[in-house]
């Protein structure tokens, strides 16, 4: 089972983004030595949607080349829900190619309680992913 490692101030800034870009979804890329998350990169969404998100791809070529750089691996790539639970929805199980990137949802359903999960999505199937929330040094 797959594994991260969040920092608090990371979790809380993947979710006030979401929070900042409501009602798109924001999405972004965590980088990190797994299982520990040590960097997030606030992405674009190119879809400008509350539905589904896309990354801005010179955005996502030039994050790849600075994580690998860095000599880290990316580890989650994340996504808010604006008006739906922290599940992948079909089209993220659909659309999820990166085996071994954990996909990540900040569901904003309940504003004032926003709850982030983390699931490993393979050959259309989903499993939860345990995110173990870590006070950073
Ligand atoms: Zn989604």
């Amino acid at each position: 089972m797959l594994t991260l490692e969040i920092p608090r101030d990371i979790l809380e800034a993947m979710m006030e983004q979401a929070r900042i870009e409501f009602p798109i979804e924001a999405c972004g890329i965590l980088a990190g030595a797994g299982p520990r998350v040590q960097r997030l990169y606030r992405m674009t969404n190119v879809d400008q949607s509350g539905g589904h998100f896309m990354m801005a791809p010179v955005e996502q070529f030039r994050v790849v080349k600075e994580i690998r750089a860095s000599g880290l691996q990316m580890l989650a790539i994340y996504h808010s829900h604006p008006a739906t639970p922290a599940r992948p929805s079909t089209e993220d199980i659909r659309l999820a190619l990166t085996p071994g990137v954990a996909c990540v949802i900040v569901s904003l359903q309940n504003r004032d309680r926003p709850v982030a999960r983390g699931f490993d999505i393979r050959d259309g199937r989903t499993a939860e992913i345990e995110m173990r929330i870590v006070n950073a040094p």
